[in-house]
Order: C-alpha cells, then sequence, then structure tokens
C-alpha cells in the first residue's frame, strides 16, 4: 500500500475558519492586536479553567516560558534536567547562564530517574527541571522528597503535558506540583495557539514576575519594577488557542483511539516496546514512540522504509541534547546508559486526531515486515 501525500509525525489541529474569523472579527472594531487585549484574558481565563489551575502566565511560546520562569527564580550554578528531550529545554538552561548537568532517565517511562539524581547533587546546584516527555508523567515525589532535603526548586518542562490529569478527581494535578510547570502550544503540539506557551505555579509572586518579564518588567505604562523583555501573547494567538480550546478533547479522543490501533496491530512483536498509560492517568496522547529493542539500525532501515512511502516518522530524541556540539562543551559530563539506549532505538511514529485508520495500519505493516527482515 502506497500513500501518495506525505504525511508527517503530526499535523496542527485547526479550527474551522469561520469559528477564527467570527473569534477576530471585534478586533477590526477595536484595533487592539496585542499588549493583553480582550482576548488574552479571555483565553487565560479558559486555559486555567480547562487545566484546573488556579493561574498562570501567559507567554508567546514555551521556550521564553521556561526561559522566563528560570529568570524569575534568579538562579545560579548548575540546573539538573535530562538529556532525552527536545533541545528547547537544555538552551533554555544555558542561555540563563547556567550550567545543564544531565541526570538519567527511567527505563520504563523515560522521564528523570530519582535514584540517580541525588548523585547529580553539588553545592553549585541550583535548581531541578525534571521534563514530562511524551506526555509520560515523573515521579514527582521522588523527585521532590529529594529537592526538599537539598532545599531546591523544581521547574517541570510539562511542554508535552497538556491535558494529561489524573484518572481520580482525588489525586493533585500534576501542573500544580513543584514550584511552577511551563506548557507549550507550538503548532506541533496536542494544542496550540499557533505559537504559545505558559507557566503554571502556585505562586503568585513567582507568576507576577513571569508576566513582567514577558512586558519589559513594566508594572503599568511607566513604571519598571524587573528587566524583562518581550513575550508577550498577541490577540490572533489567543483567538486560536481559544478556538482550539473547545476541540482539544475531541482530538485526544482520536488520538486515543488511534493508539490503540497501533497498539492491537504492534503488541505481538517482541522486538518493540510500545508506550502504555497508567491506570491511573487520563494521557492526552501527545506521541507514539516505539523502541526498538535491536537499536539503531533496525530503528532507521524503518524511518527510511516509511519514507519511502511518504510516512515520516521522527526520531524523538536522538540525538541526546548533551551530544550537541554546543552543549558538549558546557555540560557536566555524566553517564547516561538508559537515555543512549533509548535514544538509539526509538522512534516516533505519526500520530494527530484526523490520521485515517488505514494509515495507521500501513505504517504497522511496514515496521512488522522491515523487523522480520
Ligand atoms: C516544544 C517544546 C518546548 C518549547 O516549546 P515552544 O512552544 O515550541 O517554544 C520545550 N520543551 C519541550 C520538551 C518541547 O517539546
Amino acid at each position: 500500500m502506497s500513500n501518495e501525500t506525505p504525511i508527517q509525525v503530526t499535523r496542527a489541529m485547526l479550527p474551522t475558519l469561520q469559528d477564527y474569523i467570527e473569534t477576530i472579527r471585534p478586533i477590526w472594531d477595536s484595533h487592539k492586536i496585542t499588549n493583553h487585549g480582550v482576548l488574552f484574558f479571555q483565553f487565560k481565563k479558559a486555559l486555567s479553567e480547562y487545566l484546573g489551575v488556579a493561574d498562570l502566565a501567559l507567554c508567546a511560546n514555551g521556550h521564553l516560558a521556561l526561559e522566563s520562569v528560570l529568570q524569575a527564580l534568579q538562579l545560579r550554578g548548575e540546573v539538573i534536567t535530562t538529556p532525552f528531550t527536545f533541545i528547547s529545554t537544555t538552551n533554555a538552561i544555558i542561555r540563563c547562564g547556567l550550567t545543564p548537568v544531565f541526570c538519567d532517565i527511567k527505563n520504563d517511562n523515560y522521564t528523570l530517574d530519582p535514584a540517580k539524581l541525588e548523585r547529580c547533587i553539588t553545592p553549585n546546584t541550583a535548581a531541578i527541571l525534571p521534563v514530562h516527555v511524551f506526555g509520560n508523567l515523573c515521579d514527582t515525589e521522588a523527585i521532590e522528597r529529594i529537592a526538599a532535603k537539598y532545599q531546591l526548586p523544581v521547574v517541570y518542562d510539562a511542554a508535552h503535558a497538556f491535558g494529561v490529569r489524573p484518572a481520580s478527581s482525588q489525586d493533585e494535578n500534576v501542573l500544580m506540583r513543584g514550584t511552577a510547570s511551563v506548557v507549550s502550544f507550538h503548532a506541533t503540539k496536542v494544542f496550540n495557539s499557533v505559537e504559545g506557551g505558559a507557566v503554571i505555579s502556585k505562586d503568585a509572586e513567582l507568576l507576577h514576575r513571569v508576566f513582567l518579564n514577558t512586558n519589559y518588567g513594566l508594572e503599568n505604562s511607566e513604571i519598571s519594577s524587573w528587566i524583562g523583555g518581550n513575550a508577550k501573547m498577541s490577540e490572533l494567538h489567543a483567538a486560536m488557542g481559544l478556538c482550539n480550546l473547545s476541540l482539544v478533547g475531541q482530538e485526544i479522543s482520536c488520538r486515543k483511539r488511534l493508539s490503540e490501533l497501533y497498539y492491537e496491530c504492534l503488541s505481538s512483536s517482541d522486538k518493540l516496546v510500545l508506550p502504555t498509560v497508567p491506570k491511573n492517568v487520563f494521557s492526552n496522547y501527545a506521541y507514539y514512540p516505539v523502541v526498538f529493542r535491536d537499536g539503531t539500525q533496525v530503528r532507521d532501515s524503518v524511518l527510511k522504509r516509511l519514507a519511502q512511502k511518504h510516512y515520516h516518522a521522527r526520531r524523538y530524541f536522538y540525538p541526546l541534547t548533551c551530544d550537541h556540539p554546543m552543549i558538549q562543551k558546557m555540560a557536566v559530563k555524566s553517564e547516561l546508559p538508559v537515555a543512549r539506549a533509548i535514544s538509539a532505538g526509538v522512534l516516533c511514529l505519526p500520530l494527530y486526531g484526523d490520521l485515517a485508520d488505514k494509515d495507521v495500519l500501513a505504517i504497522c505493516e511496514i515496521i512488522l515486515s522491515v523487523i522480520s527482515e
């Protein structure tokens, strides 16, 4: 089975054109296109309700949200993180004048391994920045127990975790854990506002500093109390976020069904490690990462064979961020056997709400045929 139009690893969710036009129509009367307009506040409120958080600070994108919160915490020294992530996580640390220290990940869900965390702590450690990679939740309790012992702030990179919820309403919202969490609304994520992001925290003062950071530190039109930059979200972005927010539940259900179809087709093979969802969480099905037990060669053959049929899977996350030349120079060296093994074998398969069943089936057929060769 071949396919003519290229299928990418993801495809941006879009509202109907009509819905978007109706949402932005008032702007043509007000001429207010940015600088905290009506849509900005409307989106902020709707988002807080959807995510079940008390408050948040909207930003132009997830990366600037990460930098803003690291700056707002006024850190100096080393930040412990993982290398199995998008390069944004590591770059944010370095761009804030901090040194990344890479901790290995767990074999079961690829998040920071708390058993290896304490040995990364030095007198220079300023914070811990774990990643809920692929929407898989970090072991927040174990991480925060160690953080508390050394009095370190914990900032979660939750760029992949939008909409991940505990299955029981008794359980705490994961986005409220730690000192702060950062989410991304980039076009490639489960939920998008074209570009966008937010910092979530229980600490109102911290959120205010993040807010100041996104608007030159201006407390009002004349007084600045912080050396901020510009990371504001425009009205047009907020409008897209508002429209997409009403669709994201449906998007996640479609992704769930497609993930189950992948599982059904691929689970007979003992050469693959497939993603699973723990019983106590509602996943957002942000990605479908498959790990090839036989490693890089098979993974790369599958990648190539899929591409020949116009299916574009992606090696998320390969290489590890610590292996990029510029980062190698400034990072603290460490042993990362699990991260290296997962990165060598991982491939994220196409997954988005309106991906057709027949494409999932074709992708599985190609994978199964390559691994049985
Ligand atoms: C996408 C992403 C970011 C950055 O978010 P943007 O909104 O694209 O700036 C940060 N961390 C991770 C893990 C990401 O995947």
